[in-house]
């Protein structure tokens, strides 16, 4: 029976990371299962993909500890627009996505299928604990639609500005969301877990040379481990570095 979860911040193909950290949860990873401390779960808030150096390892890990019970994980935009790439769709083309394609073109395509319908077939949204905690990836959104919900919860949503920095200004659903559930999320990172009323931003920006994070429900602590190094770069993060 689990009675506790590890929620894990955007990974991004930081797979030494987040080996790393699992340890340090008292997780030992042995290559093709992952096997938890009594009770235990992980709990990934997306976009797995992109931008890293270890795309597949972290995707096989992850597909392997789902499939063994030990893990759940929402879809990030990063893993619904690599699937939609992997399915042939046009998508809008980007470094950070090409580094996961260029990885993925040295794995059989048969895994290369397998992969696309694993992060294609991710939920949006968990509600965990009697629905006291909930676990997007982008944010939360009160809508009657689903699907609008649903495309809140993996993207997010822009306001259309742009601020001093450059950087395309997102909608701030934090400042509006008066539930009683725990929300834990990620996709903007920030340089440490950021609590806002009752929500978490677990994004720490491990991918850009800050930590991978994880929050220890319901204990609530956070567990971190710094990056290897800077594996990649953008304007959000670096205003957010020279800010601090
Ligand atoms: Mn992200």
């Amino acid at each position: 029976m689990t009675v506790g979860f590890d929620v894990i911040g955007d990974v991004h193909g930081c797979y030494e990371e987040l080996v790393a950290l699992l340890g340090d949860l008292g997780y030992a990873w042995h290559r093709e299962s992952l096997v938890p401390p009594a009770g235990r779960q992980v709990v990934f808030v997306g976009d797995l993909v992109d931008r890293g150096p270890d795309v597949v390892e972290v995707v096989r890990l992850v597909m392997a500890a789902v499939r063994g019970g030990v893990a759940l994980a929402v879809r990030g935009n990063h893993d619904e627009r690599l699937a939609r790439a992997l399915a042939g769709e046009t998508v809008k083309g980007s470094a950070s996505l090409d580094v996961s394609l260029t990885q993925l073109a040295r794995v059989p395509p048969t895994e290369r299928e397998d992969i696309r319908r694993f992060l294609g077939g991710l939920p949006a949204r968990l509600a965990l604990d009697d629905g006291r905690l909930l676990v997007v990836h982008a944010g939360e959104l009160k809508s009657d639609d689903p699907e609008e919900r649903e495309r809140f919860n993996v993207w997010g949503g822009a306001t259309g500005r742009v601020n001093a920095a450059g950087v395309k200004e997102r909608v701030d659903w934090v400042s509006g969301y008066a539930g009683s559930a725990l929300i834990a999320y990620g996709h903007t990172p920030v340089l440490a877990p950021e609590w806002r009323g009752h929500t978490v931003n677990l994004d720490t920006g491990v991918v850009f040379g800050g930590q991978l994070s994880a929050l220890r429900y319901p204990e609530l602590e956070v567990v971190s481990v710094p990056a290897r190094r800077a594996y990649a770069s953008t304007a959000h993060w670096r205003a957010l570095v020279a800010g601090a």
